[in-house]
């Protein structure tokens, strides 16, 4: 039987990032074809696919996500991996907000595309550019599945008490505000991977996950189920990430619109672009900020500390509510890649059972797939397990595509 495939799209306004994989591969494999659109819309565009290894790009205008789309298929076709010469099982898409609406993958039929246009409002920027990208490769693969896959839906079913801000219940419940969670595909394909790393059944595990990247998010998982998380109505909310403020007094905001004058635009602007690392170090990048932390930068050395700080302060916080944890596991660019952050992130916690072994952690050379960084005698596991939502789309796809 020839090797099933499923192609997985993220669109946003004006790129498309794509990859054609085979959802029962390990999460280590290369996808078959990865690769991205952008700068759509503007002079200059950029197509560029990877297959097997071997890229190709095209800096011809790109009009519209359906012109890029249609020369990535195209320049696919011309290896003989375009969709149509392979057997395409299910088109998996990365939608950012499932509102209260979506608590689980959807296949797309019937209303569901005017139901996800209903939760626009909650995700103004990200929202129109999943559906456009849903609609476009509904139009150029129609007799395939489309599944839509949110990141919000593994936070669905948190308790009330975790999910509800402390603000006026009427315009709360009118505006849909509450905390509905990011990265949630990320953190439910994480979790679901501890128990058999520590022997255990789903049911019997407290733990906390965190999704370092650009973004960052961490989770309180007790038994499969999110009870917690640090993004909120949006993903501006929680850690320090790579541009963005994370948990700040929300009387920043009014000061800065009272007292600077600046505009409800220039302040989002401000706290999602020009904030959090970037904003305090002048780089988002940890490589870059550990290069500036070692030639003695003082800014650097606060951006660190202060991201540190606040990681710290989740974690903390996190134990005490699941009254105690099994294991914490680090995932994404920062938290799969740096040392630094992960042992000051783990410093000093013997008192709570968690000791990080140093070597263990330092060890990155020809590492590849879920590992545990703590001691022997750590009774708090830490592990270090890659992400790859790509993957764990394209297996949701699969299976409501049957
Ligand atoms: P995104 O949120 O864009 O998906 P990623 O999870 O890919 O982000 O994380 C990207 C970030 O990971 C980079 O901005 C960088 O800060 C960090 N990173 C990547 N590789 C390393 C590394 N080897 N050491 C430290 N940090 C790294």
């Amino acid at each position: 039987m020839s090797t099933q495939y499923a192609l997985v799209l993220n669109s946003g306004s004006s790129s498309i990032k794509f990859q054609v994989l085979d959802p029962n591969a390990a999460a280590t494999d290369e996808p078959l074809v990865s690769g991205l659109v952008e700068k759509i819309g503007e002079p200059t565009g950029l197509v560029r696919v990877k297959i097997n290894g071997e890229k190709q790009e095209d800096t011809s205008a790109v009009a519209s996500h359906a012109v890029g789309l249609k020369r990535a298929f195209l320049m696919m076709s011309e290896k003989n991996v375009g969709p149509q010469d392979l057997d395409l099982i299910a088109v998996g898409h990365r939608v950012v907000h499932g509102g209260e609406e979506f608590a689980a993958p959807q296949l797309v039929e019937g209303d569901v595309i005017e139901r996800l246009k209903k939760l626009i409002p909650l995700a103004p920027l990200h929202n129109p550019a999943n559906i456009e990208g849903i609609e476009t490769a509904q139009e150029l693969l129609p007799n395939v599945p489309h599944v839509a896959v949110f990141d919000t839906a593994f936070f669905a079913n948190m308790p009330e008490s975790a999910a509800n801000y402390a603000i006026n219940r009427e315009v709360a419940k009118e505006y849909g505000i509450r905390r509905y969670g990011f990265h949630g595909t990320s953190h439910e394909y994480i979790s679901q991977q501890v128990p058999s790393l520590l022997g255990k059944e789903p049911s019997e595990v407290k733990q906390i996950t965190l999704h370092l990247g650009n973004g960052a998010s961490a989770s309180a998982v007790d038994g499969g189920r999110a009870v917690d998380t640090t993004m909120g109505l949006t993903p501006l909310a929680g850690l320090v990430m790579g541009t963005r403020c994370g948990d700040i007094d929300p009387g920043i905001i009014f000061h800065l619109s009272r007292s600077a004058g600046m505009s409800v635009d220039d302040i989002d602007t401000l706290l999602n672009r020009k904030s959090g690392i970037k904003g305090l170090s002048g780089v988002n990048d940890f490589r870059e900020l550990e290069t500036l932390v070692n030639d003695g930068d003082a800014n650097a050395k606060l951006a660190f500390d202060v991201y540190i700080h606040t990681l710290r302060r989740f974690i903390g916080s996190y134990m005490l509510n699941l009254g105690g944890v099994d294991a914490i596991t680090f995932t994404a660019g920062v938290g799969e890649n740096d040392v630094n952050v992960r042992k000051a992130a783990m410093a000093n916690l013997e008192a709570f059972g968690i000791k990080l072994d140093d070597s263990r952690n330092a060890n990155t050379e020809g590492v590849h797939g879920a590992r545990e960084i703590s001691t022997d005698d750590s009774t708090v596991k830490v592990f270090v397990v890659p992400t790859n939502e790509e993957l764990a789309i394209a297996r949701y796809a699969v299976k409501l595509a049957k």
